[in-house]
């Protein structure tokens, strides 16, 4: 349930620090109480039960990870979850040692092999997205799952290894309780415009850039 602090945490303060010590007592209470108003008029106006169709793009770090920590809320709250992987990253081995403790709650599967620059053999990485497609189609239409990861679809789709069309249709077929997650850069421009909640993560500094430090445990997988 959304409480209050949902949506002050992510609007500023219509009074600024300078104003709010220059009103009295009595006016900033009279203000901060109308604005208390506003807000549990908007809360009782939005609703809290609608299956999102949620992406995380973008050249940034942290599109898997947010995803991730979906997929902890959703099973602390004791639901089935699904992830399903289509490029293996480096992060299989520590999510899947402590996804096995959850083991009648998720299910996990990697599909994917590392795309062309290391197969090279784009037929082959095009059967694979589609298998992990299949895979993740029928979490998508089950309606026991309330949450499905499709990690790094988007880059799938925009090498062409699966068609944007496609993946739209599979979408409409998400029962109307259950959320999605599509991760991964490059989303298509239809899938954003289909989706509910889009996130792009911006790069500002990664320490492999600027740093030249690889992968850390803990940190990247
Ligand atoms: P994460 O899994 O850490 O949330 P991500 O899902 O946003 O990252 P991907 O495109 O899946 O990013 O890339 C996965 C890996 O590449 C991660 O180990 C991440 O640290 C690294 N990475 C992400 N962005 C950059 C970047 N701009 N430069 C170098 N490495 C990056
Ligand atoms: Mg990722």
């Amino acid at each position: 349930m959304k409480t209050d602090s949902d949506l002050s945490a992510n609007e500023t303060p219509d009074i600024s620090g300078a104003e709010a010590s220059s009103l009295g007592a009595e006016q900033y209470r009279k203000k901060m109480q109308r604005r208390k108003e506003v807000q549990e008029e908007r809360l009782s106006q939005a609703s809290s039960d609608k299956g999102l169709i949620i992406v995380h793009t973008g050249n940034g770090k942290g599109k898997t990870t947010a995803a991730l920590g979906m997929v902890l809320r959703s099973l602390g709250h004791g639901y089935q979850v699904a992830i399903v992987q289509f490029i293996k990253g480096a992060w299989e081995p520590a999510e899947k040692a402590i996804f096995g403790r959850f083991s009648g709650q998720l299910e996990f599967h990697a599909m994917g092999e590392g795309f062309t620059w290391e197969t090279q053999d784009r037929e082959r990485d095009i059967e694979k997205a589609r298998a992990a497609w299949s895979k993740g189609l029928e979490f998508i239409r089950n309606p026991d799952y309330k949450l499905v990861l499709l990690d790094e679809i988007n880059v799938a789709l925009k090498l062409g290894y699966l068609r944007v069309e496609e993946a739209l249709a599979g979408l409409e077929q998400k029962p109307p309780q259950s959320h999605l997650i599509l991760t991964g850069r490059g989303a298509p421009a239809e899938l954003i415009a289909r989706a509910d909640l889009v996130t792009e993560m911006t790069l500002i500094k990664h320490p492999l850039r600027e740093q030249g430090i690889k992968a850390q445990p803990g940190i990247e997988y």
